[in-house]
């Protein structure tokens, strides 16, 4: 069967009530593509409440690794449910390299949100140093092993993965969709080693300056599933162009 195309954008921390309650009105939901919107937590009630009627889902841009309690600032998977949250990014670099985020807590993230009957959407990726050293491949499948173990074979159908090369995140060059098809593939290839039916059932997003211009070639690759989008997604036009390009 074919794999259904996603589209989400990651807004990251970004606008105000007014732009994101704008920003999510002017999109376009088809019945062919996923679309899904990530906003900062204390937008998720308003962005909530605007899309009651919309095929556009919600996701959050990572989420509590503790159930509740003492943890000061943090936001649980039952809160995240109680806005009708569908989804959750999980292992963004950025969580990683600034919140330094390791393998170990992506994969305990993984398993609750699982658990929690959320999707997550897992997202692995090289930066610049590994990909010249050749090791980009290793990088993610390492990063995706280390999930795989934890959860185990079975639940990672219910998994969206993301490749997103860091040097490509929010710097204006996008992988070649060449490069990008095929990290997917290797990427698919490493769990096909457990299931070749989970590994032709799971969703492999590319993530990393994606726009218009770009898009389309993306998404024609045979292992790119649709896209995680940062910069571009702020934009409800440009948006909806590269939602359009999925269809
Ligand atoms: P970008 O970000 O599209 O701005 O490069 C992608 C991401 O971080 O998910």
């Amino acid at each position: 069967m074919a794999r259904r195309k996603i589209v989400a954008g990651n807004w990251k921390m970004n606008g105000s009530v007014e732009s994101v309650v704008e920003l999510v009105k002017g999109l376009e939901a088809y019945d062919t593509v996923d679309v899904i919107v990530a906003p900062t937590f204390v937008y998720l009630p308003i962005i909530s409440e605007t899309l009651k009627n919309s095929e556009i889902k919600l996701a959050a841009q990572t989420v509590s690794e503790f159930a509740s309690g003492a943890y000061t600032g943090e936001v649980s998977l039952s809160m995240l449910k109680d806005f009708a949250v569908s989804h959750v990014i999980l292992g963004h670099s950025e969580r990683r390299s600034l919140f330094l985020e390791t393998d170990a807590q992506v994969a305990e993230k993984v398993l609750m949100t699982l658990d929690a009957g959320l999707t997550p959407i897992l997202c692995v990726g090289e930066t610049l140093e590994q990909r010249e050293a050749g090791t980009t491949l290793e990088v993610c499948n390492a990063q995706v092993n280390a999930v795989l173990e934890k959860v185990g074979v079975e639940l990672f159908e219910k998994v969206v993965i993301a490749y997103e090369p860091v040097w490509a995140i929010g710097t204006g060059k996008s992988a070649t969709s060449e490069q990008a098809q095929e990290v997917h593939k290797g990427i698919r290839n490493n769990i096909a080693e457990k299931s070749i039916e989970i590994a032709q059932s799971v969703a492999i997003l590319y993530g990393g300056s994606v726009k218009a211009s770009n898009s389309a070639e993306l998404f024609a690759q045979p292992d790119i599933d649709g896209a995680l989008v940062g910069g571009a997604s702020l934009d409800a036009k440009e948006f909806n162009s590269i939602i359009e390009s999925a269809k």
